[in-house]
Parts: C-alpha cells; sequence; structure tokens
C-alpha cells in the first residue's frame, strides 16, 4: 500500500511539468499553425518571423528539460559514515565522533552551534553548500531550491540549466508578444485573419502574463548568481568557524561569482551547455585567508609524507581512513561513479554545542 502512495505521490510530481510543456507545445502550435500561417499574409513577414522564433523556442525547451533531467549531484562516498564510524556514532559522543569524521573532510561550514554539519537521513557528513531535500530524499550539493516546475532540485549540476531557462522564456515570450500585438490589435478591431482567432487572443495573453512573472524571478537569481549565494543562502547564512558571513564564498567581484556558475569561456554562457567551475564540493573562497593558508601547509605536509605536528588523532585517523576503505556497504557503492575528490586535511575549531538540528535536515524548499 504504502509503494502505491509513493507511486502515485511521484506521478503527481509530474504534472506541474506537463502543465508547462503543455503550454509551451499549444504556444508553438498557437504561433506556428495558426498566427504564422493562417492570419500573417505577407511570405516576408512569415519568413521572418519563423526564423526568429525557432532559435528561442529550441533553446528554451533544451534548457528546461536539461534542468529537469540533470543528475541532482549525489554526495561522494568519502562523506557517508563507514560502519564503525555508525556504530561509533550510536556508542560514543555523537559530537567528538562526528567532529573527528569532519576533520579528514575539506568541510568549513558549521551548523549555527558550531557543529558538524550532519545528514541523520543519509547518515553522511554535508559538503559545504549541500542540503537534504525533503522532496528528493537526498542530499543535494549546492542545492539552491527545490522546484516542482522541473520536479527536481536545483543545485550545482543544473543551476546553470535553470539559469538559461528563465532568460530564454523571458526571450520567448517578448518575442512572441511583441510579434503578436500587431495581430492582437487586428483582433480587437474584427480584422483578423484566420479561423483560429482565439489563439492568437491568449497567445498574447499568455505570454504577456509569463513575460512579466518571470522577470522578478529572474532577476532574483542574477542578483544571487552575481554575489556566489544560492536562495537558501539568502535565507540562512552560512556559518564558518570564525562565524557567520552572508557573502562567506563571494569572490569579490559579481563576473567571478558569475564565472562560478556560467564557466570561464563566454561564449559558452548562453548555451545549454555544463560549464561550471568545481566539483560541487569544494569552492574557492576569499573570506578565509587564514584557513586557506594552514589548508596548503598542511596538504604540503601530508604531500611530503611527513605527520602534522599539531595532529594528536593522525593515527587514530588514519586507522579510520583505512576502515572508511574497507568497509564500504553495497549502498555506499552506489556512490563510488561519483568524481574522486582530493581531501586534504581541513582544520576546524572545536565546537562548543552539539546540535544536529531538525531544520538543517529538513532544507526542502518549493519555489
Ligand atoms: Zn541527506
Ligand atoms: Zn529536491
Amino acid at each position: 500500500m504504502a509503494a502505491v502512495l509513493n507511486c502515485l505521490f511521484k506521478s503527481f510530481q509530474w504534472i506541474p511539468v506537463l502543465f508547462i510543456n503543455a503550454v509551451i507545445v499549444w504556444s508553438y502550435y498557437a504561433y506556428v499553425l495558426v498566427l504564422c500561417f493562417e492570419s500573417v499574409q505577407s511570405p516576408f513577414e512569415r519568413a521572418v518571423y519563423l526564423i526568429f522564433y525557432h532559435p528561442f523556442f529550441f533553446m528554451l525547451m533544451i534548457s528546461y528539460w536539461r534542468t529537469i533531467c540533470a543528475s541532482s549531484g549525489l554526495v561522494p562516498s568519502q562523506f557517508f559514515l563507514s560502519r564503525a564510524d555508525r556504530e561509533a556514532l550510536d556508542n560514543g559522543d555523537p559530537k567528538e565522533v562526528l567532529e573527528k569524521i569532519s576533520r579528514k573532510l575539506p568541510v568549513f561550514t558549521q551548523t549555527v552551534s558550531g557543529a558538524a554539519r550532519y545528514c541523520d537521513i543519509c547518515q553522511a557528513i554535508k559538503p559545504d553548500r549541500c542540503h537534504h531535500c525533503s522532496m528528493c530524499r537526498k542530499c543535494i550539493l549546492k542545492m539552491d531550491h527545490h522546484c516542482p516546475w522541473v520536479n527536481n532540485c536545483v543545485g550545482f549540476t543544473n543551476y546553470k540549466f535553470f539559469l538559461l531557462f528563465l532568460f530564454y522564456a523571458i526571450l520567448y515570450t517578448l518575442y512572441v508578444t511583441a510579434t503578436v500585438t500587431k495581430y492582437f490589435i487586428a483582433f480587437w478591431n474584427n480584422s483578423l485573419e484566420g479561423d483560429g482567432k482565439l489563439h492568437v487572443l491568449f497567445l498574447f495573453f499568455v505570454a504577456l502574463m509569463f513575460c512579466i512573472s518571470l522577470w522578478s524571478l529572474f532577476g532574483y537569481h542574477l542578483y544571487l548568481t552575481g554575489n556566489n549565494k544560492t536562495t537558501l543562502e539568502s535565507f540562512r547564512v552560512p556559518h564558518f568557524s570564525y562565524g557567520p558571513n552572508k557573502d562567506g564564498f563571494s569572490l569579490g567581484t559579481a563576473i567571478k561569482n558569475a564565472e562560478q556558475v556560467l564557466g570561464l569561456n563566454k561564449w559558452y554562457w548562453f548555451l545549454p551547455i555544463f560549464t561550471s567551475i568545481g566539483d560541487g564540493v569544494h569552492f574557492p573562497s576569499i573570506n578565509q585567508p587564514e584557513q586557506d593558508s594552514l589548508l596548503n601547509d598542511q596538504q604540503r605536509w601530508m604531500e611530503e609524507g611527513e605527520l602534522d605536528p599539531q595532529d594528536t588523532h593522525s593515527s587514530d585517523d588514519k586507522q579510520d581512513s583505512i576502515t572508511v576503505a574497507i568497509d564500504i556497504t553495497s549502498e555506499e557503492l552506489v556512490h563510488e561513479n561519483e568524481v574522486e575528490t582530493q581531501m586534504p586535511y581541513a582544520p576546524r575549531a572545536k565546537p562548543d554545542v552539539l546540535a544536529v538540528q531538525e531544520d538543517d535536515i529538513q532544507d526542502g524548499t518549493a519555489l
């Protein structure tokens, strides 16, 4: 029974996607077949309308479907607790166990209380900017929000596609509104040719309505991209070992921040191909110079095979690393296909209070 209900619930989640696709396909019919081939009388005007219409249409559809189909970005296996870690978590002090595990991982953000960010559902340390989505039921890398209109989480792997979807949707609706206006006026003057006059009328209203409503959403996401923030981070300031910092991931300029999402090559910025920088786990920062220098020093020590003189847990940690590598369950093997990431030793400030907070676990939002 539970499986049937779950299946029904998952099916219902596709209704908004079907609705948007139905509107886009209908708009194609109304514009191309009704407007251009019935109402537009001039062959030259028809050709110009169709030549400029189709690039907007295809870029919109490709961006939209790439947002829908993109993998939401799985957390690398190193962040998942091993069986030994889970046993230690059950039997020992959770604060110390999680802190010990997270010190081996490249994480700089903490909970408000200074504890390691841990997902109790996925049983994994959360990478920076990663959150658990209650709709997708898994942790999502650089999660922005869960979007019902694409039935997918918008995060590291598809944020560029989502941004381009909004951009091309605005261009598409602007173009349709601009070219249909003349025939919309003709409709009210009773001089419109063709049988599908109501399609032209609705096409104008629908395109205008979407165009106006999408501007605010697109403008907000441009602001977020220019400041290297996610929607979740704009509502909840990320906490670092040195305290909360609303611009903790900003690289200083809007262009540098935009490059993190759109890529270094500006020729690819407007193409729906994945060009975002990074792996969704490591994020450059200009706000943690002290930590970066410490990290580099310790990386150098580890590369030279030297022990960290400040690391009183080094032998324990090494043993744990071996255990993590050997003690891998079949469930964790699913994540072995993820991109291998270097795991530098990341020093963290000692947390004062442990809090695996309920609100930090249920991060799913719907915008
Ligand atoms: Zn999770
Ligand atoms: Zn989600």
